[in-house]
């Protein structure tokens, strides 16, 4: 034999046993965006690099060292698996013009790719689940998301597995007077700064205080706050998203050490937290995007988003003991004999036209062995066809759940039979 081939590194299969979590999780998502108005937007797993090197910023954790950049050989362009989602949806938005009569509100799901230390909760295919409101600059929208993603967690049965913080980075202006008085307070105390800090001081010095290094914590702690550098604008529109929280009810902390990891963000900031899944516990990130439109080549046009990844959130389901059964068929076909396998056949298509789930027996094999499967698969019903039952084109019903006497049936009767079983589970 020769040596197996293996998934690459932090890529996951999603086997059988665990699709049912997901297609649940998925369902219940899309009656949610359904409820908001949202509309769905697929984008390609590819861009071109220069996407999210302009999106994201040159100096994040993403664009330095998680990206997966190839050259592609046919024609030597720089492509990239996209490591987001916001990136590409706003490509495309502008692409297609999709503002010209007014705002849209958007969603994607799918794959994202991140060059990552695989552990718990941290994968390099992930999925995520992202939610756009392009064209819109009140906070109004702010609002909205944060009303969604709270009534989300409640159809998800998380509800009080998470909490939210929030903060704001402001406008340009207030950034800017902020990043100068950040830059001369770590320049006093460089050498106190780890590497990435060192690096970042004059590129990036807002993402100093994004920084999980308990040596440089307390530094973190005391330096200038954004909060107070902000205008009126910025200190109105957070007020608005407060005033909105405490309308609905939610409670939330602000969290002045909250940036994010991308550039592209100012004004509100949030995420979803849960302390249940250790280290890796942001279940759900966003915030306001309003520069991000015009950097991409597209006339300005104010946006907030934020996407959840989706393993992080089935994995808090799992946490909280819920559980998903893969669907049962109706029925499982068990057959014995070259006549009794052709009719067999006729008799699950047949069935499956009376709109039943039949799991024909495949690969051969004793009754005794087949009713072991027919068993095993969670059908209600075995349907027994030997030579004798293939000659007279009837079948023999076996309930396998419940209890009842096998009886034996024409086709015919034997789909009015399941179909009258299938909607009422009782009988
Ligand atoms: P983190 O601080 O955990 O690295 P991030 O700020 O890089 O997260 P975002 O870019 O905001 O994450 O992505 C939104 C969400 O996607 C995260 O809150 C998280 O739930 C999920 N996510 C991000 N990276 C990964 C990953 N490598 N594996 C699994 N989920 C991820
Ligand atoms: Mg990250």
């Amino acid at each position: 034999m020769s040596q197996a081939i293996r998934a690459v590194r932090g890529m996951n299969d999603i086997l059988p046993a665990e699709a049912p979590l997901w297609t649940h999780f998925e369902s219940v998502v899309r009656d949610w965006l359904a409820a908001y108005g949202y509309r769905e937007l697929r984008t390609p797993i590819l861009e071109h690099t220069g996407l999210f090197k302009r999106a994201i910023g040159e100096v994040t954790d993403i664009v330095e060292k998680e990206m997966y950049t190839f050259v592609d050989e046919l024609n030597g362009e720089s492509l990239t698996l996209r490591p987001e989602g916001t990136a590409s949806g706003v490509r495309a938005v502008i692409e297609h013009n999709l503002l010209f009569d007014g705002g849209k509100r958007l969603w994607y799901m799918g794959p994202m790719f991140r060059h990552e230390r695989p552990q718990k909760g941290r994968y390099r295919q992930f999925h995520q689940v992202g939610v756009e409101a392009l064209g819109f600059a009140g906070p109004d929208l702010d609002v909205e998301h944060l009303l969604m993603t709270a009534r989300l967690w409640k159809r998800l049965g998380l509800a009080h597995h998470v909490r939210l913080e929030i903060n704001t980075l402001g406008g340009a202006a207030s950034r800017a007077r902020h990043r100068d008085k950040l830059i001369a307070y770590f320049e006093t105390r460089r050498e106190q700064l780890d590497e990435d800090a060192q690096r970042r001081l004059y590129s990036n010095p807002l993402r100093i205080l994004d920084s999980k290094n308990p040596a440089m914590r307390e530094m973190v702690e005391a330096a200038p706050k954004l909060m107070d550098e902000l205008d009126e604008d910025a200190l109105n529109h957070f007020a608005a998203v407060r005033q909105g929280l405490e309308d609905a009810g939610i409670a939330y902390r602000i969290n002045p050490r909250l940036v994010r990891g991308l550039d592209y963000y100012n004004y509100t900031v949030f995420e979803w937290i849960t302390d249940c899944l250790g280290a890796q516990g942001t279940v759900c990130a966003g915030g306001r995007y309003d520069g991000l439109v015009e950097q991409l080549g597209g006339k300005p046009a104010p946006a907030c988003g934020f996407a959840m990844g989706v393993e992080r959130l089935l994995a808090l389901l799992a946490e909280t003991g819920q559980t998903f059964a893969e669907p049962a068929p109706d029925a499982y076909i068990v057959n014995v004999g070259e006549a009794a396998g052709r009719f067999a056949q006729r008799a699950a298509e047949t069935l499956r036209d009376a709109g039943l789930a039949v799991v024909l027996h495949g690969g051969g094999g004793s009754f005794k062995s087949q009713m072991k499967k027919a068993d095993a698969s969670g059908a209600r019903h075995a349907l027994i066809i030997g030579e004798d039952e293939a000659v007279a084109g009837e079948l023999s019903i076996k309930p396998l759940r419940g209890g009842g006497e096998q009886r034996r049936v024409a086709l015919d009767a034997a789909a009015m039979l399941l179909q009258a079983a299938s909607t009422n589970p009782e009988t």
